[in-house]
């Protein structure tokens, strides 16, 4: 699998134009050139929120990233949604098994009808469109509409969530891949991922396009998850 076919892809719902740099492009939203310059991480180093088997985000949250995230999520931007969620199945990480399903991290109905649709969704759409993975947004809902989390502290967000999420039973031999657009506490996902094991979930692993939190030894935003991530 190559830039070829996720070209061909992309082509399909976005302009021929770079969505950073405005270049005329034939094919993707990117020229080579930022895509090339894109903030990608290793991954190690990086805090991870509790609960999951694996978790792995593929960029940082900055520019220019961060303004690609924001067109998917504020601006309407589905393509840009899934644009990003086949950037993930490009650079996922070597051997990873094949989840039996996608699982994007829901919205509260009341703002899902707000904004149209789910970022996390259309991330997920991409990410399986490419590689022909399940995704099964209908197995856990927001059953509170949680505040705006961003002026909160992390134990605020923590006590936020507090069983913010429902899933139906699932069985216990499920590997279920869990995908967000950015990792900031952690905590939206550790809600998740408690609610999905105590559905029975077995492997869990999250996967974000982007991180926001700080590496280790500089203030943590994920509690005292720092090194924990495996991949
Ligand atoms: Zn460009």
């Amino acid at each position: 699998m190559g830039w070829v076919k996720v070209d061909q892809i992309l082509d399909l719902f976005l302009p021929p134009h770079c969505a950073l740099c405005g270049q005329s492009i034939a094919r993707s939203p990117l020229c080579q050139g930022c895509l090339t310059d894109l903030p990608w991480l290793e991954p190690h180093d990086l805090p991870a929120p509790a609960g999951f088997d694996q978790v792995w985000s593929a960029l940082a949250y900055q520019y220019p990233v961060d303004r690609l995230i924001a067109e998917a999520k504020f601006g309407g931007q589905l393509a840009t949604a899934r644009a990003l969620g086949e950037l993930l199945a490009l650079r996922m990480p070597e051997s990873t098994p094949r989840p039996d399903l996608v699982v994007p991290v829901p919205l509260h109905w009341r703002r899902q009808a707000e904004r149209g649709y789910n970022q996390a969704e259309e991330i997920a759409r991409g990410l399986c469109w490419q590689l022909d993975w399940r995704l099964a947004a209908g197995i856990c809902q927001r059953q509170r509409a949680t505040p705006a989390q961003a002026q909160l502290s992390a134990a605020e967000r923590r006590m936020n969530l507090h069983a913010a999420f429902v899933a139906r039973p699932l069985r216990p031999e499920l590997h279920i891949l869990v995908i967000d657009d950015v990792l900031t506490t952690g905590a939206t996902a550790e809600a998740l991922a408690h609610t999905l094991r105590a559905a029975g979930a077995g492997r869990l692993a999250l996967w974000t396009v982007a991180h926001a939190l700080k590496s280790p030894g500089s203030s943590q935003a994920c509690g005292d998850q720092a090194g924990r991530l495996k991949v």
